[in-house]
């Protein structure tokens, strides 16, 4: 769906949300308060913050988020805002798709050796390898699995 936001820029392009940093504001909320001041950007220390029409969102291609909290602690306009009925970063998880390679029959852990929370189990089935399930239950979103999946099948949503 193509937002007032985007009709007002002409942006007709349907695409999928933003994914903001975390702790950030939801929707047209974060929107009105973020500045644009890119103060998040530096402090972050695996640097997958990046602007995009000036705006902050995270690039899980470029690494993960520790959950340290720099950018929230660096954000003046209270964008990204922790509170104590505000615990949780985000909701996303990790998703896998059919492009995953146990999935087309070729052996592959990358994945679950990355994940820092043992969240993607791997199901032992008859005529094939282990296939790659998340948990997501346990899945944090933090993303660690994207860059390193060599089929670029792990989207966080
Ligand atoms: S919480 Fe830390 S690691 Fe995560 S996006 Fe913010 S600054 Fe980066
Ligand atoms: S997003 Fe993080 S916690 Fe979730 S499965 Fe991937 S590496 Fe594990």
């Amino acid at each position: 769906m193509v937002s007032r936001r985007q009709f007002m820029r002409g942006d007709f392009k349907s695409r999928p949300p933003p994914q903001r940093p975390p702790w950030a504001l939801a929707g047209e909320a974060f929107l009105a308060a973020c500045s644009r001041c890119g103060e998040c950007l530096p402090v972050c220390p695996t640097r997958i913050i990046v602007l995009v029409r000036g705006y902050p969102e995270v690039d899980f291609k470029r690494g993960e988020c520790s959950f340290c909290g720099a950018c929230v602690a660096a954000c003046t306009d209270r964008a990204l805002l922790r509170s104590e009925n505000r615990e949780q970063p985000w909701t996303i998880k990790a998703q896998i798709a059919d492009s995953c390679l146990p999935a087309r029959g070729v052996e592959c852990r990358i994945c679950g050796d990355r994940c820092p929370a043992a969240a993607i189990r791997f199901s032992p089935r008859l005529g094939g390898p282990p296939v790659a399930k998340v948990d997501a239950a346990s899945c944090t979103g933090c993303g660690a699995c994207v860059a390193p999946c060599p089929v670029a099948a792990i989207t966080l949503a």
